[in-house]
């Protein structure tokens, strides 16, 4: 398995310390408000890298936080906490949003079928990991206390920029034009690991330290669930590019600083989906949500197919124009399944089965190539010479890793039986030909033309045939 390493910045043989036992950490939501679709497209692609790692025979251990403290409005310990924000907005508890939008992601999880990871933890439920570490950092003297809070000082590391390509003066968000500049702090790039009431006297939740009553950073949150769920040592560490600086950059720092030893080998991030002003987010305002796609009439697993079109490093730009495109071949799959359901013939060409099974692994092996995965998909739906037996098990067994819904029954448009209406619209437009309506019987054979159902005239009637592209 080849995957690109924002560590190394380069494609490189995935080499876990552990096959049976892979440590994946993926950044988690922070559940202030439902998660946009751009946050899903990170979920997605987190997704498939673990269902692909599991189809090459790794067993994974994944754990994902739930940020339900700590996360302030901007990534450089400014602002106010983002679920303190979003309770006020909704008149609520800080734990009432969070269990609600918790249980908003979840589904939208289950609705794009991402597979849960093994763990999911509040961040609430393991101040005493974070405050461990803390307590190390200021022993070791990586940490310090200033105006009521406790920072980490990023110039006792050789290379606090690692995970970076830019210069420093690019980073430092701390310095960056209109963003406070927080006086406690000794360098601008040191960020909290925790707040005390000194700083936020209106925050819900808080608990006892012996830095005073306060509350974590979220920079904390992920190392602190990571090492006391996964140890030592992190095979892999996910999330979205934005999560490379400040969070992803302070997670190794702190960690490192703690453990004394390297913390986790493969960093691989996904790019985002902007919209037609740049990279869509929550602050931005209007956001695109599952749920307004959902009730737009758009099935969730049409929005999977068509984050899997692209490649997940590369800015995927969001229209509803692109995702009609996806409806259409998503809804042409789930036809040209379903009569492969209705009509498996044959026993399993072995020969065509490995070639094809070789060439779909091979395309996600390489750095996860998704729309190389589609296309293999795609010619063995139009292989000439595989029987539809050999067809299904191929599609059974893609199936594993894209999880597009293809062998499930589905309750829409696709759910009425194909064959019918087909042979329906072809006795209706027998009949228009008859009676000389040849533009009814051209609209009939258009409309057909349109769902991807192709009609043929032969000497022995009309047959048809299933476009997948
Ligand atoms: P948040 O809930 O803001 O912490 O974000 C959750 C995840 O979504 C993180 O991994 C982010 O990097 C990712 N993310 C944020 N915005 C986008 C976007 N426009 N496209 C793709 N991923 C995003
Ligand atoms: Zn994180």
């Amino acid at each position: 398995m080849r995957l690109y390493n924002t560590l190394t910045r380069q494609v490189e043989e995935f080499v876990p310390r552990d096959p049976k036992n892979v440590k994946m950490y993926t950044c988690g939501p922070t559940v202030y408000h439902y998660a946009h679709i751009g946050n899903l497209r990170t979920y997605i692609f987190e997704d498939i890298l673990e269902r692909t790692l599991n189809y090459i025979g790794y067993s994974v251990n994944r754990v994902m936080n739930i940020t339900d403290v700590g996360h302030l409005s901007s990534d450089s310990d400014s602002g106010e906490d983002k679920m303190l924000k979003g309770a006020k907005r909704e008149h609520k508890s800080v734990l009432e949003i969070a269990e609600f939008y918790t249980e908003a992601f979840l589904k939208d999880m289950d609705d794009l079928h991402i597979k849960r990871p093994a763990t999911i933890c509040k961040a609430t439920e393991h101040i005493k990991d974070y405050l461990k570490i803390i307590d190390q950092l200021m022993e070791k003297g990586y940490a310090y206390q200033s105006g009521g809070n406790v920072y980490f000082d990023i110039s006792k590391l050789e290379d606090y920029y690692i995970l970076t390509n830019h210069k420093i003066d690019d980073m430092v968000v701390g310095v960056r034009e209109g963003v406070e500049e927080d006086t406690y702090k000794r360098n601008q790039a040191d960020f909290a690991l925790w707040f005390t009431k000194s700083k936020f006297e209106d925050q819900e939740l808080k608990w006892d330290s012996k830095y005073g009553v306060g509350y974590p950073g979220w920079h904390i949150e992920c190392s602190g669930i990571g090492i006391a769920q996964l140890g030592e040592y992190l095979d892999i560490h996910c999330g979205g590019v934005d999560n490379i600086f400040p969070h992803h950059t302070n997670e190794i720092a702190q960690s490192e600083a703690y453990l004394g030893h390297k913390w986790c080998n493969y960093w691989c991030h996904g790019e985002h989906l902007n919209d037609a002003t740049g990279k869509m987010s929550k602050s931005k305002g209007e956001f695109l949500t599952l749920s307004l796609l959902k009730e737009k009439g758009y099935h969730p697993l049409a929005y999977r197919l068509f984050c899997l079109s692209s490649h997940y490093r590369k800015q995927l730009v969001f229209s509803y124009e692109n995702l009609d495109s996806a409806v259409s071949a998503y809804e042409k799959l789930i036809r040209k399944v379903k009569l492969l359901q209705q009509e498996t013939m044959g026993d399993i060409q072995t020969d065509l089965y490995s070639l094809f099974q070789t060439r779909f692994q091979e395309a996600l092996e390489q750095d996860l190539n998704t729309a190389n995965a589609l296309t293999v998909l795609y010619d063995v739906l139009k292989e000439e010479q595989m029987n539809t037996a050999t067809k299904l098990a191929l599609v059974e067994n893609f199936e594993t890793v894209l999880a597009l819904g293809l062998l499930e029954k589905k309750e829409t448009v696709m759910e009425e039986d194909m064959k019918s209406y087909i042979q329906t619209r072809i006795e209706e437009r027998n009949v228009a030909k008859q009676n000389k309506d040849y533009t009814l019987a051209d609209q009939i054979r258009q409309e057909l033309l349109e769902k991807g159902i192709v009609l043929k005239d032969t000497k022995e009637g009309t047959i048809y045939e299933i476009e997948t592209r």
